[in-house]
C-alpha cells in the first residue's frame, strides 16, 4: 500500500487515479496539487482527494508517489518545480499523451533521467474534462502504456505497473518514440480531424442550416472534437513530426479518394470503402 500520493492535476484523469485508488484502498492518502484551489477544494469536497497543497515543492515531500497529470505544455514547468526538491524518493510517474516530450522535459529538469520516473499514458479519456467528469472506474479493461528507458528503475517501473493494474488495465511497454508514432495514428490525427471538419463547417456561411441538418454521422465523428483545447494544442506541438507525417499520408489517401469521385470509378470508391468496413467492424469485434 502507497502511503502518500501526490497527484499534480485533479482533473478527468487526475481525478479519476485518484478515485480509483481510494476506490480500491492503495494510499493511505492522496494529496492533490494544482494551480486553482476551488478546483481542488471541489475535489476534496467530492472525496476525491483527501486534501491538497497548492506548492508542488512541499506537496511532494514524503510523498512515496507522485502522478503528474496535467497538460502535456506544462510538464516542463512540474518537472522543474520537482528537480529543486532535495530528498524526493519517490516514485514519479506521469499520464501525458505523448512521451517523447515529456521524457525530454524530464531530462531538461533533472540534468538526466531520474530512475524512479516511470512515463506512461493510459489509453482511456472522455471528451470532457475536470474533476468533476471523472469516474473511478475510467481505467477497467483499457491498457495503459509505459515507456520505460535504460535509466528506469526496474523495481519502479514494476511498482508503476501494479498500479495500472490494481487500477483495472492491462500493461503494455513500449518505446516513447513507437508511441507517439502509433499514437499519432490512432489518437491524434482523429482529434485533429473532428477539430478540422467542425471548424471547417462552421466557417462556411450557410452554417446554421447545416448543423441543423447534421445527424447521427455527424455526432459520432466529431465527439472528440469537444475536447479540451489547451490539451489537445499541447499534444499536437509535442508530437509535432508524427502528427504531420499522419496528416501527409491522410491528405494522399483523401487525394485519391476525390480522383475516385472525380471520375466516378465506381470500384475503386467501393473497394476503398470495403476496405474501411472490414477493418473497423474487425475492430469493433475484438474491442467490445
Ligand atoms: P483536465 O481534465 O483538463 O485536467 C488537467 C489538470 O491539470 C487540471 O487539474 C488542471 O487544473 C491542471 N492544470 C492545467 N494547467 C495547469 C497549469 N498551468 N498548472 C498547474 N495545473 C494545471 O485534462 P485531462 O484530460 O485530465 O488531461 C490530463 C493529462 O492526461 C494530459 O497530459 C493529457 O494529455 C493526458 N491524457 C488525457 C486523456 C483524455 O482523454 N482526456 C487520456 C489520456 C491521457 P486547473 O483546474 O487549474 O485547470
Amino acid at each position: 500500500m502507497w502511503q502518500r500520493v501526490v497527484i499534480i492535476g485533479v482533473g478527468l484523469i487526475g481525478g479519476s487515479i485518484a478515485r480509483a485508488i481510494k476506490k480500491n484502498a492503495l494510499s493511505r492518502v492522496v494529496i492533490g496539487c494544482g494551480r486553482d484551489k476551488e478546483q481542488l477544494q471541489l475535489a476534496q469536497d467530492l472525496g476525491v482527494i483527501d486534501a491538497f497543497d497548492q506548492e508542488i515543492a512541499h506537496a511532494v515531500r514524503a510523498a512515496d508517489l507522485v502522478i503528474i497529470a496535467v497538460p502535456v505544455g506544462v510538464m516542463p514547468a512540474v518537472f522543474s518545480a520537482l528537480a529543486t526538491v532535495k530528498d524526493l524518493h519517490a516514485v514519479i510517474t506521469d499520464v501525458g499523451s505523448v512521451k517523447g516530450s515529456v521524457l525530454a522535459a524530464a531530462q531538461a529538469a533533472f540534468g538526466a533521467l531520474p530512475p524512479r520516473f516511470v512515463a506512461g499514458h493510459p489509453i482511456a479519456g472522455t471528451e470532457k474534462s475536470g474533476v468533476e467528469a471523472s469516474f473511478a472506474d475510467l481505467f477497467v479493461n483499457r491498457c495503459a502504456i509505459l515507456t520505460p528507458t535504460a535509466q528506469t528503475d526496474p523495481q519502479a517501473l514494476m511498482a508503476v505497473a501494479k498500479l495500472w493494474r490494481d487500477l483495472g488495465a492491462e500493461v503494455v511497454e513500449m518505446e516513447a518514440t513507437h508511441h507517439d508514432e502509433v499514437l499519432a495514428a490512432t489518437s491524434h490525427l482523429p482529434h485533429v480531424l473532428a477539430y478540422t471538419l467542425v471548424d471547417t463547417l462552421a466557417k462556411m456561411d450557410e452554417r446554421r442550416e447545416i448543423f441543423r441538418f447534421a445527424a447521427g454521422g455527424f455526432r459520432d465523428f466529431t465527439r472528440i472534437a469537444s475536447s479540451d483545447p489547451t490539451m489537445w494544442r499541447d499534444i499536437c506541438i509535442a508530437n509535432r513530426e508524427a502528427i504531420i507525417a499522419m496528416i501527409e499520408r491522410y491528405q494522399e489517401e483523401l487525394e485519391t479518394l476525390k480522383n475516385n469521385i472525380a471520375r466516378s470509378a465506381q470500384a475503386d470508391i467501393e473497394q476503398q470503402f470495403t476496405r474501411a468496413k472490414q477493418a473497423r467492424d474487425r475492430f469493433m469485434k475484438n474491442f467490445i
